[in-house]
Formats: structure tokens, sequence, C-alpha cells
């Protein structure tokens, strides 16, 4: 029997591990099957508090982890596939293996939606990237490329266009799905150009490991064509990753898990920390900041139930 099982191994669950185990709650970490979530698949971290060099992405979870196992968590690999959480103790399925638990926090992240593209996967981190506000930066006077037709494409072009010599929105219908005044925001911005109707199928240059361009195709007229471009973002929305929750506690419709206040779902003794909650700032140090928050309320928890 568990005190406190953490579902996810990002910034989120790592953190939570951090105090749950300083708690002396020996928290299980259920590492699921991208270990380090969203940051170990980015380069530099240049706006984590604490690093004024900035910090790659997959040696700063590597630490955080290190930090939870010095004070007892312990790490299991393997995703959560099933859970009962109908009542207490709560029971979860990973891979096979049941294990029961006083409390649960739900760190598992959203993933990016991505293209599918066997050269974007390798460029990823060089010049592919899913977060402008994580790597605009890297991108001074350079030429940048974002595609999605929602409201995240918009503010990641506008917000880019700080950055980028020029910006082109690349979407695959004509019509947006954006809501009218983030398009009309981004159709006053002059370094904003437009590119309806089209798709990227291929993304250059693997060889030389780093992103140079893209080879668009019309999708009307099947033309193809090449872009010079240096940075690709892809804003193609996120799917957060409870699947193995759906009926258990209550999500949204687009799946995310529905907050009542603070970390707490609609499980008492279930919390929820992260990305998988939050669609708004998605940052390692908002979901470090939530991990800690899931984590103090799970310790409070046990404590008024007098474990
Ligand atoms: P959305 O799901 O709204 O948009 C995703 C976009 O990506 C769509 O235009 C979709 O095209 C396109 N897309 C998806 N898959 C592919 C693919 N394989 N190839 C090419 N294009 C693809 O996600 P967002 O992240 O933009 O928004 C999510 C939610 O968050 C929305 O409710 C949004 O309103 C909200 N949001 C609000 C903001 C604000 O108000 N400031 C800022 C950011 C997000 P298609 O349209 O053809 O399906």
């Amino acid at each position: 029997m568990r005190q406190v099982v953490i579902v996810g191994s990002g910034c989120a669950g790592n953190t939570a591990a951090i105090y749950t185990a300083r708690a002396n709650l020996k928290p299980l970490v259920v590492e699921g099957h991208e270990p380090g979530g969203q940051l170990s698949i980015t380069t530099l971290v240049e706006n984590f508090p604490g690093f004024p060099e900035g910090i790659e992405g997959p040696a700063l979870v590597e630490n955080m982890k290190q930090q939870a196992q010095h004070f007892g968590a312990e790490y299991q690999r393997g995703s959560v596939v099933e859970a009962d959480l109908s009542k207490r103790p709560f029971r979860i399925d990973i891979e096979g293996e049941w294990v029961e638990t006083r409390t649960l926090i739900i760190a598992s992240g959203a993933s990016a939606r991505w293209l599918g593209l066997p050269s974007e996967r390798k460029l990823i981190g060089h010049g592919v990237s899913s977060c402008a506000t994580c790597d605009g930066f890297f991108f001074r006077g350079k030429k940048i490329m974002v595609i999605g037709g929602g409201d995240s494409a918009m503010e990641e072009a506008i917000f880019l266009t700080r950055f980028g010599e020029e910006v082109a929105i690349v979407h695959r219908r004509d019509q947006f799905r954006a809501s009218k005044i983030m398009l009309d925001r981004a159709r006053q911005n002059p370094k904003i150009q437009w590119i309806a109707s089209a798709v990227v199928d291929q993304v250059f240059d693997v060889e030389q490991g780093l992103v140079t361009g893209v080879e668009l195709r019309d999708v009307k007229t099947g033309k193809t064509w090449q872009r010079p471009v240096d940075g690709l973002f892809l804003a193609l929305g996120h799917i957060p990753n409870t699947a193995a929750f759906r009926g258990q506690i209550e999500l949204d419709a687009d799946g995310y898990i529905v907050s009542k206040g603070g970390a707490c779902t609609s499980v008492e003794g279930v919390f929820h920390a992260g990305d998988v909650e939050d669609r708004t700032y998605r940052q390692a140090i908002t979901a470090s900041a939530a991990g800690c928050r899931a984590a103090i309320e799970a310790e409070r928890f046990l404590e008024a139930q007098g474990q």
C-alpha cells in the first residue's frame, strides 16, 4: 500500500516527488513512456530560474529526478493503463501490475500534436519546436514558420514576430478555426505572411542536423515547392494524457482534467499537476509549481485522514 503514487515524470511529477519524498511519504513515480516529459525532447532551457547560463531540458528533469530519489522517491518504468478511483485505496494498473495507493497525483502531461513526418521528429529541438514561448528567442533575425490555423498558431505567430525577420503561417485549409479577434490581430501584423491550403511534406535538413527549409504542397493543386526556414513551430494543438482515467474523474470535452480548486480533482484524494489540467501556461516552471501544490495538498489530505 502506497501513501502517494505520482503518474508522470516531467517537471510536475518530479517536483511532486521531491516534496512528497521530503515529507517522508516514499512516493512511487510511474515514469510513463516518455520519461522526463516534454523537457526530455527540448534542448536549451533559458527561462527556468536558477540557471543563468540555461540548462539542457533532459539535464533539468534528470536533476529533478535525482533530487527526488535522494529523498527516497522510487521510479518505475511503464504507464498507467487503467485505474479504479471509485473507492479508497485507489487501484492503478501499471501495465499488468496493480498498485494500491491512498492518494494519487496525476501529472501525466499533454502531448503536443506533431505532423508525424520522420524528418520533423529528427529535428525536434534543432529548429522544430512546439513551444514559441520556450524557443522563440533562439530565432532572432531568422525565418520562422508556424503551422496551424487555431488560436495557438495566431498567438505564437504574433509572439514570434518579435524575433523573426519574417513569420509565415501555413494552414491546411483556407478557413481558420482561430477566433476572429486573434485572426484579425495576426492579419494586421505586417511581418506575418500567409500560406493557406498547404501542408508541409518534408523538413530539411536531417543530414545537417538543423532546420534549413521545408517542402510545401498546395492541397488544391498538388503543386510542391521549397521554402527556406530556420525555425518551424508546430501549433497543432495538444492531447492530454488522461485516457487511463476516463470515466473515473471529471474531464472536459478535450480530455483535460477539470480542476475543483487548488490541485483537487472531482475525486477526493486524487490531485492534478501540470499540463494535464493546464492548457494555458504549459511552462516547466508552472508545471513544477503545480507539482509542489499537489504534493502539499496530498500531504494535508493524508494527515487529515490520520495517515
Ligand atoms: P486547435 O485544435 O484549436 O487548432 C489546431 C490547428 O492545427 C487547427 O487549425 C488544425 O487544422 C491544425 N492541425 C491539426 N493537425 C494538423 C495536421 N496534422 N496537419 C496540419 N494542420 C493540423 O488547437 P490550439 O492549440 O490552437 O487551441 C486549443 C484551444 O486553446 C482552443 O480552444 C483555443 O481557442 C484555445 N486557445 C486560446 C488562446 C487565446 O484565446 N489566447 C490561445 C491559444 C489557445 P484544422 O483547423 O484544419 O483542423
